[in-house]
């Protein structure tokens, strides 16, 4: 099964992305998860796409898919995917459809997390993110056990420097413009499935398990 997440920043697409990973036995790729992990190394990839996500724009598409077909290529991604923040662009999904394509294949569902605009700032100040695990907690919502400390890994979680509440406007200005028409695109290819969420985490999830199911 090939699952894409749509949603503006802070919709909970990583959150649900990691359930129904976990629920359905597939890897979970982040394109911003390998950014921050390639900053975090200090390599050259790393080094360009910061400069772009600190200033919430988004990587150019030539870089990015180039990261993304790589991942896919790997052997654990053979019978499927949850794609989280892939793609973002209406070229990006177009390079994916093309190399589905070939391979004869196709994406199955692309679910739309909807939350209206007003409460993702909100989510965004309250986000905080392990940058050794990927796993994702909010102050009021999702909160670690113990405080400001990953439960996965033991790691210290940060507020992503593009959480900061200047870069989230920007960031959902730039999904408005660039990524918001995808849902016209998966809805032209009858692959769309929107999902309220604006509920809690579980409530999210037992949504998207009936369409998936
Ligand atoms: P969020 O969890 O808020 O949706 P991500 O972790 O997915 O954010 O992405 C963080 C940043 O990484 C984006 O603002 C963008 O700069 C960059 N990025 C991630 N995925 C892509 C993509 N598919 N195309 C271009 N840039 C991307
Ligand atoms: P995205 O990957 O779309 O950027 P995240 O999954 O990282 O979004 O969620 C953004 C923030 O909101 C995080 O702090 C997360 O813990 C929190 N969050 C996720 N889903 C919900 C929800 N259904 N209700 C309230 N907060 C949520
Ligand atoms: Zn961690």
């Amino acid at each position: 099964m090939k699952i894409i997440m749509l949603g503006a920043p802070g919709a909970g697409k990583g959150t649900q992305a990691k359930m129904i990973a976990q629920s359905y036995k597939l890897p979970h790729i982040s394109t911003g998860d390998i950014f921050r992990a390639n900053i975090k190394e200090g390599t050259d990839l790393g080094k360009e796409a910061k400069t772009y996500m600190d200033e919430g724009k988004l990587v150019p598409d030539e870089l990015t898919v180039r990261i993304l077909l790589d991942r896919v290529a790997k052997g654990d991604c053979k019978d499927g995917y949850v794609l989280d923040g892939f793609p973002r662009t209406i070229p990006q999904a177009e390079v994916l459809e093309k190399e589905l394509e070939k391979l004869g294949d196709k994406v199955d569902y692309a679910i739309n997390v909807d939350v209206p605009d007003e409460n993702i700032i909100n989510r965004m100040s309250g986000r905080r993110a392990c940058l050794k695990c990927g796993a994702t907690y909010h102050i009021k919502h999702v909160p670690p056990k113990k405080e400001g400390i990953c439960d996965v890994c033991g790691s210290e979680l940060v507020l992503r420097d593009d959480d900061k509440p200047e870069t989230v406007k920007k960031r959902l200005d730039v999904y408005h413009e660039q990524t918001q028409p995808l849902i016209e695109f998966y809805t032209k290819r009858d692959v769309l499935k929107t999902v309220n969420g604006n509920a809690d985490p579980k409530d999210v999830f037992a949504a998207i398990k009936e369409i998936l199911d």
